[in-house]
């Protein structure tokens, strides 16, 4: 029998507004002195009451927007209660039942759909720093506004975690609401995996929580591991069952935190000291009006002017980026440049969009002082002294290090003088490499 896995993920994301959650203290805390951004608010101190951050609200219903889910004219914050020395009032300010967001999706490189259960509105915990015996606690990040995404269970393997991930993070930068850096925290992540026999409908009776992996790289890596333990576990006729695990890094293995019997029951109840959240259509109409046109969107058009869909990817990484694209688009056409040979210039070149002008690079394809190397002949001769100059990268990619390609197109490049076309560099190597590998 084989079996296929089923994960479902949920995305943390810190937003960048100016204050916090539910109180004026400055969300802007990282490297700040340690207690110097709280207030009884956000130290849950007896009789302090929270109020509610408007431009939070807005963010949370922008990524909605984009996630195409459907906006909750009416929502309500809950009580999420747990002990713990990081949340101060033994609760965290949360919505549960009635989220801001719902029922969404997004629409992965390669065509497949991921469903979105919900986006909802939360604050972040304190922070603690084990060093020694003690641990130290610091408040500046209790109460900063949080965005939690979650997904129904329907991605089957890691490339898909890694687009979505990608995807989620460009949005974010792309709506200005985050700058959604996973190595400071801003966005975080957390997989339910299960596996299931191929072929099977109903989802396993059991999951997997893998938590508090703090690196992207240690999740893509926890997610492959555990795929691996559940497969072979089923296999030897065991029985899996709920548990929360976290990613040991130097066994490279996990490992069981909490099992069911330890979980916990949250004991959710509509927060008392704040009033339901009312949104009205025209608001929801308003904000969708302002957002700006979503990343996969542009490149989506960038493909309708038949640009070849890495560069449209490519070309559409950041708004900034597009925005210098279309520019150059607009003069490009006036004087009869083809849009793919812009996007290769900019693909292959990566001119400084702060000191270079759009004209300035189409004036510069016009007089060919930048012809492209989009001849087949000519890059297999260079892809050839790329492989011959690099043999270690060619081991690695054919022993299935498929990123290793990435040094040998670097190498092309350099021999070119940056005037390789990357698309069709990559092609060929790939194509040099499984040759030699039969
Ligand atoms: P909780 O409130 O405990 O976090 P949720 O119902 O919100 O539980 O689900 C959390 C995540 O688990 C969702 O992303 C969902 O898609 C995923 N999930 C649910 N069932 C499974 C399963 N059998 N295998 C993998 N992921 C699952
Ligand atoms: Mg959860
Ligand atoms: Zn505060």
């Amino acid at each position: 029998m084989t079996y296929e896995p089923v994960i479902g993920l949920e995305v943390h994301v810190e937003l960048s507004t100016k204050s916090k959650m539910f109180c004026r203290c400055s969300a802007d805390y990282f490297g700040k002195e340690p207690n110097t951004h709280t207030c009884p608010v956000c130290l849950g101190l007896p009789g302090a009451l929270p109020y509610i951050n408007e431009q939070a609200i807005d963010d949370c219903i922008k990524i909605g927007l984009a996630l195409n889910c459907t906006i909750s004219e009416k929502s309500l914050f809950e009580r999420k209660n747990y002990f713990y020395p990081d949340l101060p009032k033994g609760y965290q300010i949360s919505q549960y039942r009635w989220p801001l967001c719902v029922g969404g999706k997004i629409t992965l490189d390669s065509g497949e759909i991921i469903r979105i259960n919900r986006a909802h509105q939360e604050e972040d915990t304190g922070k603690l720093t084990h060093k020694g015996k003690d641990t130290l606690i610091d408040f500046n990040r209790s109460g900063v506004p949080l965005v939690e995404i979650v997904t129904e269970p329907d991605f089957t393997d890691v490339e898909q975690i890694r687009d979505y991930a990608k995807k989620l993070q460009q949005l974010f930068r792309y709506l200005g609401v985050s700058n959604a850096d996973m190595e400071r925290g801003d966005m975080r992540l957390e997989a339910n995996v299960s596996v299931r026999p191929e072929g099977q409908k109903e989802l396993p009776s059991y999951r997997v929580e893998l938590k508090n992996i703090n690196s992207f790289r240690f999740m893509v890596a926890a997610v492959e591991y555990e795929i691996k333990r559940q497969t072979e576990a089923l296999e030897k006729g065991e029985k899996l069952s709920q548990e929360t695990r976290g990613w040991d890094e130097d066994k490279r293995q996990t490992y069981l935190q909490r099992s069911k019997e330890e979980a916990h029951d949250y004991r959710y109840f509509p927060e008392p000291d704040l009033p339901e959240l009312i949104l009205d259509q025209k608001k929801i109409e308003q904000i969708k009006k302002s957002l700006p046109e979503l990343p996969w969107d542009k490149s989506n058009r960038y493909k309708e002017l038949n640009i070849r869909v890495e560069d449209a990817v490519r070309v559409a990484e950041s708004i900034e980026l597009s925005q210098f694209f279309d520019d150059a688009l607009k003069h490009g056409k006036k004087h009869g440049v083809k849009p793919q040979d812009i996007a290769n210039y900019i693909v292959n070149k990566k001119p400084d969009i702060e000191k270079v002008l759009p004209t300035q690079i189409i004036e510069d394809i016009k007089d060919k002082k930048v012809g492209v190397i989009d001849n087949n002949e000519q890059l297999e001769v260079l892809a050839k002294q790329a492989i011959e100059e690099n043999k270690k990268s060619a081991e690695d990619f054919k022993a299935g290090k498929e990123n290793a390609i990435q040094a040998l197109i670097g190498g092309v490049m350099r021999l070119s003088s940056g005037k390789a076309d990357a698309g069709k560099v990559k092609e060929i190597l790939t194509k040099l490499l499984l040759e030699i590998k039969n």
